[in-house]
C-alpha cells in the first residue's frame, strides 16, 4: 500500500550496490584472487609482487567483509575503500612489471581498464568520474615514471601515450553509458510519479476510487484462494452541502482534508483508507472481527465529531458497514454497505449501521 506513496520519493542513484551484493561481490574477489593467485603459483609464473600483493588483498577483502558485517560504517566509505585497494593493486602491479629492467612479458596492464568499468558500476556517478580522474593521471604519470628510467624518452612517450588513449576512451564511452542509464531511470521516475497522482486524491492526499479499485484488484480478495475476511465502511458527511453552502467550497475542501486526515489518524496502518466520491470516504480493514470493526467505526463517528475546523464544530458522518461473508463478490459487499450507509441516513444521521 504504503509503495503507492513512496515510489516517487525514490532517490535516483546510479549506484544500487546493496549490503548483501557488496558482500557478494567481495566474496567473488577473494575467490578470483584466490584462484589467479593458485595459477600462478602452479604454473611457477609467479612474480615476486604478486606474491606479496595477493595475499594482502586478501586480507584487505576479508576485512572489507568483516566490517560490513560487524559494524554500522558508512556502506559508501567501505565501496571506497574496496575500490582502491582493487584500483592500487592494479595499478601498482602494472607499474612493477613495466619497471622490469629486461621488459619481461606482463598480464598486468590489460587488467587496467577494470579500474574505470569498477568505479562507474559500483560508486556513485558524482564520486565515480573524479575518482577515475585520479586513476587516470596516477595511472599516466606513474607509468611514465616507471619506463622512463628503462626507455628513451620517445618511447616512453609513445607507450604512455597508447594507454592514455586507450583509458580515455574507457572513461568516456562508460561515462556516456551511465549518463543513459540517469536518463532511463529519471524517465522511469517521472512516469512512476504520474502513475501515482493518478491514484491519489490531490485535495485529501489519500487514495482516489481509482487507487482504492487498483488495490482492491492487487489484494484479489474476492479469489478462492485468496479469500480473507475483510470489512468495508463507507463513510458519508451529513449534511455537507450545507457546509459548501453557509462557508463556501473553500472551506467545505478544508473540512474534506481535515476529516481524511482525522481518518487516517484513527484506522489501523494496515486499514485501507480512500476517497469513495465526493463527501464520501471508504475504510477497508483485514481479518477483524465484528466486534473490532464496530470498535473502529465508533472511533471514526465519535473522532471526527468531536473536529473543530475553522470554528466550524458539529461536524458528523454515518457509517454502513458490511462483511465478506454476507455475499460472494465484492461488489455485493459494496451494495451492502451502501445500504446500510442509506439506513443510517435515514435513521437520523451520525449513526452507524452494521446490520439490516
Ligand atoms: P447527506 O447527509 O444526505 O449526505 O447530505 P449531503 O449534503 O452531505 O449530501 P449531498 O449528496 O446532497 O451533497 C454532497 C455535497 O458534497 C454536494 C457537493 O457540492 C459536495 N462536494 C462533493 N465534492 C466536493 C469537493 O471536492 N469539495 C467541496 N467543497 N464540496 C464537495
Ligand atoms: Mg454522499
Ligand atoms: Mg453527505
Amino acid at each position: 500500500m504504503q509503495s503507492l506513496y513512496d515510489n516517487h520519493n525514490k532517490h535516483l542513484n546510479a549506484s544500487s550496490v546493496s549490503p548483501r551484493l557488496f558482500r557478494h561481490l567481495l566474496i567473488i574477489a577473494m575467490v578470483g584472487f584466490s584462484t589467479i593467485w593458485a595459477i600462478d603459483v602452479s604454473s611457477g609464473l609467479i612474480s615476486s609482487f604478486d606474491a606479496r600483493a595477493y595475499p594482502i588483498c586478501l586480507i584487505a577483502f576479508a576485512l572489507m567483509y568483516a566490517l560490513s558485517i560487524i559494524t554500522k560504517l558508512n556502506h559508501q566509505c567501505l565501496h571506497f575503500m574496496t575500490y582502491f585497494i582493487v584500483a592500487g593493486y592494479l595499478t601498482s602491479s602494472s607499474m612493477w612489471h613495466h619497471a622490469a629492467p629486461n621488459g619481461q612479458f606482463s598480464n598486468a596492464a590489460q587488467w587496467l581498464g577494470l579500474n574505470y568499468v569498477i568505479a562507474y558500476l559500483f560508486l556513485e556517478v558524482k564520486k565515480a568520474a573524479p575518482t577515475t580522474i585520479i586513476v587516470f593521471t596516477v595511472t599516466i604519470i606513474g607509468h611514465f615514471a616507471v619506463l622512463i628510467q628503462q626507455q628513451s624518452f620517445s618511447d616512453t612517450l609513445g607507450v604512455v601515450l597508447n594507454i592514455a588513449i586507450a583509458h580515455l576512451i574507457y572513461i568516456f564511452l562508460l561515462w556516456t553509458v551511465i549518463r543513459l542509464r540517469i536518463k532511463t531511470d529519471k524517465a522511469a521516475a517521472r512516469a512512476d510519479m504520474l502513475e501515482n497522482y493518478a491514484y491519489v486524491d490531490l485535495l485529501t492526499r489519500i487514495l482516489n476510487r481509482r487507487g482504492l479499485e487498483k488495490v482492491f484488484s492487487e489484494l484479489r480478495l474476492d479469489t478462492e484462494e485468496q479469500k480473507q475476511n475483510y470489512a468495508i465502511l463507507i463513510i458519508d458527511i451529513d449534511y455537507f452541502k450545507q457546509v459548501n453552502d453557509t462557508y463556501g467550497h473553500v472551506i467545505g475542501d478544508k473540512v474534506l482534508s481535515h476529516i481524511a486526515a482525522k481518518l487516517s489518524r484513527v484506522i489501523h496502518p494496515n486499514d485501507l483508507l480512500g476517497r469513495w466520491g465526493g463527501e464520501e470516504f471508504l475504510v477497508l480493514t483485514l481479518n477483524r472481527t465484528p466486534q473490532q470493526v464496530m470498535t473502529l467505526a465508533e472511533n471514526v463517528r465519535a473522532g471526527v465529531s468531536h473536529l473543530i475546523i475553522d470554528d466550524i464544530t458539529g461536524i458528523t458522518v454515518s457509517i454502513g458497514i458490511a462483511y465478506s461473508n454476507e455475499a460472494h463478490s465484492n461488489h455485493d459487499v459494496f451494495k451492502i454497505a451502501d445500504k446500510r450507509l442509506y439506513a443510517a441516513k435515514q435513521a437520523g444521521r451520525n449513526i452507524i449501521r452494521a446490520n439490516d
